[in-house]
């Protein structure tokens, strides 16, 4: 059984895009209770491949099998500093300087305390998803340059938001240049009257250079 309703969201998401796949490394940002974590072990665990799922969160998760979980917050230093070790440590290479790159899917299903206060709302909204797209641009898959046929997908960010004016900036800032494809989803499973929407952010590559 799974640990809590959240799964069921993940479940939509990856039914519909297929954004997990086996052997995959896959970071869940905001895991607790674990819900996504199960979900992704299911997908990576695939076809005998043995992918990697890690997790992070202030509140305590549950231990999991073949899954790390580091309780703390991603907004400080030292808890992206393990986060980073935990996936040196995964990456097949070993090397540091291979470090760069190795995730192939980034979930945050990280929401802010709400206080009511629509300002530090949305301002700790802002900055967990500046925290989430911060390290998915450091760790995440880029797609190959490659003639069109041989390409190879880059990596694929899920990320929870809050449907507020400042937020579809952020999407036209941060993701839209940096992603093929970026879509708003609204699963079934999530409840109608809350403003929580997910950013299906799909094939990483570079922005074209300017000037
Ligand atoms: N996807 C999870 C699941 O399937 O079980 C549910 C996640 S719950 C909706 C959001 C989580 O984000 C909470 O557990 C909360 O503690 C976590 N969170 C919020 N701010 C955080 C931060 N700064 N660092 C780490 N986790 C955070």
């Amino acid at each position: 059984a799974y640990r809590s309703r959240a799964a069921f969201k993940l479940l939509e998401i990856q039914e519909k895009f297929g954004i997990i796949r086996a052997g995959d490394t896959v970071v869940d940002l905001g895991c607790a209770p674990g819900a996504w974590l199960q979900v992704a072990g299911e997908v990576v665990g695939k076809d005998g491949l043995s992918g990697r799922v890690l997790g992070v969160d202030l509140l305590r998760t549950d231990p999991l099998e073949n899954t790390t979980i580091i309780q703390g917050d991603f907004l400080s230093a030292s808890t992206q500093l393990e986060l980073a070790r935990a996936l040196r440590g995964s990456s097949e290479e070993g090397e540091p300087a291979k470090l760069g790159r190795c995730v192939d899917v980034v979930l945050s299903d990280m929401a802010p305390n709400i206080s009511g206060n629509r300002t530090s709302d949305v301002a700790n909204s802002l900055r967990l998803s500046e925290a989430a797209v911060g390290f998915t641009m450091r760790f995440l898959r880029l797609g190959t340059d490659a003639a069109p046929r041989q390409r190879k997908q880059g990596g694929a960010l899920v990320m929870k938001y809050f449907a507020h004016p400042e937020l579809t900036e952020f999407k036209t800032q941060y993701l839209i240049p940096y992603f093929k494809r970026v879509i708003d989803f609204k699963p079934k499973s999530s409840r109608k009257e809350s403003a929580e929407t997910y950013w299906v952010c799909m094939d990483l590559h570079l922005p074209p250079r300017h000037g």
